[in-house]
């Protein structure tokens, strides 16, 4: 990784936090005639980078570890669990019309697919309804089981996993979701979802969560 080059004002934090760290946010701030607002995305570079360390209620302190070091740390710490949302699941009668309505009403762009015990069966995306309406059945005829992606072609991931090897999953199946499921002896129980979307929120929390 390059070495980040840091602007005037992150120069002068740095030099304030090694001559008198551990030392607040609001004390760095009041050197430097700033609110913590304004230092807030300069603080959350620093630390990500690696330059700074911050713990709750003592403060920032200089940091001698490599940024390369600490951004893998971070990212890798990263779980499913912390970031996925709640599922959205259909059951394997729902005709492909109720479906197309449903994903509009939920607002999702993948729905799961369950069979009556609630185990996993089939994904729906917006490309496998659309593709189906382009045609001249009756889309309320067709139940969704006919058209989804079925088990075992379902990449998903566990609630336990890192957000690292969900995103990788993401990647190389070049799909937009993954069920997060807990395996049973009888199947796969979908306890939540994860999205790009999520994939988003978590890499947003990197630079925020200082
Ligand atoms: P879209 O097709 O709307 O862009 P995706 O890229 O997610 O959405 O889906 C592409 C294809 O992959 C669809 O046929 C869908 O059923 C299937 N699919 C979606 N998610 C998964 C998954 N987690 N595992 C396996 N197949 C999936």
């Amino acid at each position: 990784m390059n070495p980040i080059e840091l602007n005037k004002r992150q120069e002068d934090i740095l030099q304030i936090v090694k001559e008198n760290g551990p030392i607040t946010g609001e004390h760095i701030a009041e050197r430097l005639g700033l609110t913590r607002a304004t230092l807030r995305p300069d603080l959350a570079i620093l630390t990500m980078a690696g330059f700074l360390d911050a713990r709750p209620r003592v403060g920032y302190f200089y940091s001698g570890k490599k940024t390369s070091v600490k951004m893998t740390d971070s990212i890798n710490k990263l779980k499913v669990n912390e970031f996925h949302s709640l599922p959205v699941v259909v059951p394997e009668t729902m005709t492909v019309y109720d479906a197309i309505c449903f994903m509009f009403a939920e607002d999702v762009g993948t729905l799961f697919v369950v069979d009556k015990n609630e185990y996993l069966t089939g994904v729906l995306s917006r490309k496998d309804l659309l593709r189906t309406s382009i045609g001249t059945q009756d889309l309320n005829k067709i139940p969704v089981h006919i058209i989804m992606t079925r088990m075992p072609n379902i990449s998903y991931c566990e609630r336990k996993d890192s957000l690292i090897v969900a995103a990788n999953k993401l990647i190389e199946r070049a799909v937009d979701s993954l069920p997060v499921v807990e395996p049973h002896a009888e199947g796969l129980k979908i306890v939540g979802r994860l999205t790009k979307t999520t994939i988003t929120r978590a890499f947003l929390s990197l630079a925020q969560n200082v």
